[in-house]
């Protein structure tokens, strides 16, 4: 079997070695995984409970040591990581308490009682990325082992690792041999044939629009349950009555968080023209103010893109035409470091304004007037996030409505939380992760009539 050289992309060095999966190891892994339904959607709500608490306690037992591993592997700020694995912990415990809150409904009918059950799927094959490698995949893995059903988790090529340790994790924390199964290889080899299995009956998948778009035609094929989570182009809309500073200081951390390469990345920044130069001023200071570099000094900010890949790609929208406002920091040397940068003014039609750069590249784009922002928020084939910053209460909410998007903050630029839903409106996906919808998408409903004055 061959092996993924795994890249750290601080230094651009091989950090590890894992077997590269093949079609034949998805097969025998999802084989593992259909044998172990029976016995794992048995398991009683209480017991399953139990089962996932202690898998959270038994992550939260390695959180530093998993954390400095995805810090490694993703190039990511210690800190994020750390916060990232504690929000694993927390989506286990989260779902811990579903097992015994999967309720039905009664209907009344004539002549006997009708009911509804949440049934489980059976095998849930799950294909994630490289930019938040445990997390997304955990959003996912909760809820479905919650649920009932068995796993296949394919990881990114380029970070497996943290997922190749949770597969060991759940067995050490007491779940069966088979109900949680990683296979760590390319995505055109294990992601295709993962999606074209027939005896995987839902695939959820995170990652770019394009791919999605693929498993969504080949999952017809076997009429296969799909959850996707896309890409994103997501406006932050910063009118002038807004605290303008609060505004400027939190718009570097919504774009250039994980070095931009976040779906929910606010990378358009509409703002109200009047308000222009003051907000600009600010988010000067806020962006060169940014300390990128190490992704294991506590101080780091940002760290390096994933790959020389996305290093390429992502230059290639700082091309001679781009109106860079100005730049922040980088580090010099190997590893693949982009210093975040602003364009303004931009217009929404402009390539910058229109493709997911997924790199620390913000535009900005000027606008007059509530009824425009709306208007260039939602010219986008994207519907992921978005913000809206204003002290007018009420404009603040007819924005949040009429922007076609599935997230949305007000005066802040939170986009996840575990006990929220979070997904896309238009080609950013399909279905929610996290909250209490989650779980609709794990389960199918069954309805059930017991005759009780004759057949
Ligand atoms: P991809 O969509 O290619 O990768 C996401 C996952 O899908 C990976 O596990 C990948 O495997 C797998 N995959 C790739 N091709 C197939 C296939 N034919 N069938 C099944 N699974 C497949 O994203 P990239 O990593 O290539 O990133 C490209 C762009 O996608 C980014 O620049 C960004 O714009 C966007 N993106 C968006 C994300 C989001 O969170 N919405 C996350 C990641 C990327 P493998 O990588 O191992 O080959």
């Amino acid at each position: 079997m061959s092996a993924i050289e795994v890249v750290e992309p601080a230094t651009a060095e091989v950090m590890a070695e894992v077997p590269r999966g093949d079609a034949d190891d998805v097969d025998a892994a999802v084989a593992r995984a259909k044998e172990a339904f029976g016995e794992w959607r048995a398991v009683t709500p209480e017991d399953r409970s139990a089962l996932m608490h202690a898998l959270a306690d038994a992550v939260d037992e390695r959180r530093e040591e998993l954390a400095t591993l995805e810090a490694r592997n993703a190039g990511k700020p210690i800190g994020d990581a750390r916060g990232e694995i504690g929000m694993v912990v927390e989506t286990f415990r989260y779902y811990a308490a579903a097992p015994q809150r999967l309720l039905g409904d009664t209907i009344p009918v004539a002549g006997g009682v009708d009911m509804t059950f949440r049934e489980p799927l059976g095998v849930v094959g799950m294909i994630v990325p490289w930019n938040f490698p445990l997390t997304i995949a955990c959003w996912k893995v909760a809820p479905a082992l919650a649920a009932g059903n068995t796993i296949v988790l394919k990881p990114a090529a380029l970070t497996p690792l943290t997922a190749l340790e949770l597969e060991k994790i759940a067995v050490q924390a007491g779940l069966a041999e088979g109900v949680l199964n990683v296979v760590a290889g390319p995505g055109s080899v294990c992601g295709q044939r993962l999606v074209e299995h027939p005896d995987v009956a839902k695939v959820a998948f995170t990652g770019s629009t394009e791919v999605g778009r693929g498993i969504a035609a080949a999952a017809a094929q076997t009429i296969k349950r799909v959850t996707l989570e896309l890409g994103g182009k997501s406006a932050n809309v910063v009118f002038a009555d807004a605290d303008l500073e609060a505004a400027a200081v939190a718009a570097p951390g919504a774009v250039f968080g994980n070095a931009g390469q976040d779906c929910c990345a606010r990378s358009r920044i509409l703002v109200e023209r009047s308000a222009l130069d003051q907000f600009m001023g600010h988010l000067e200071g806020a962006v060169k103010g940014m300390s990128v570099g190490d992704p294991l000094a506590d101080e780091t900010e940002m760290g390096p893109l994933i790959s020389a890949d996305q290093l390429e790609t992502v230059g290639s929208y700082l091309d001679d035409e781009a109106p860079v406002a100005f730049r922040g920091s980088a580090p010099d040397g190997p590893g693949f470091w982009f210093a975040p940068t602003v364009l303004c003014p931009v217009s929404n039609d402009d390539r910058q304004a229109r493709e997911e750069i997924f790199g620390p590249i913000a535009s900005v784009i000027p606008f007059e007037g509530e009824e425009e922002a709306i208007a260039i928020a939602n010219d986008t084939p994207y519907g992921l996030s978005g913000s809206v910053w204003t002290r007018d209460g009420a404009k603040a909410l007819r924005a949040a409505r009429a922007i076609e998007t599935g997230v949305m903050s007000i005066n802040s630029n939170t986009s996840v939380r575990v006990s929220t839903p979070f997904g896309g409106f238009k080609q950013s996906g399909v279905g929610r992760e996290l909250g209490p919808h989650a779980l609709d998408h794990y389960t199918e409903v069954k309805n059930v009539y017991y005759a009780t004055e004759g057949s």
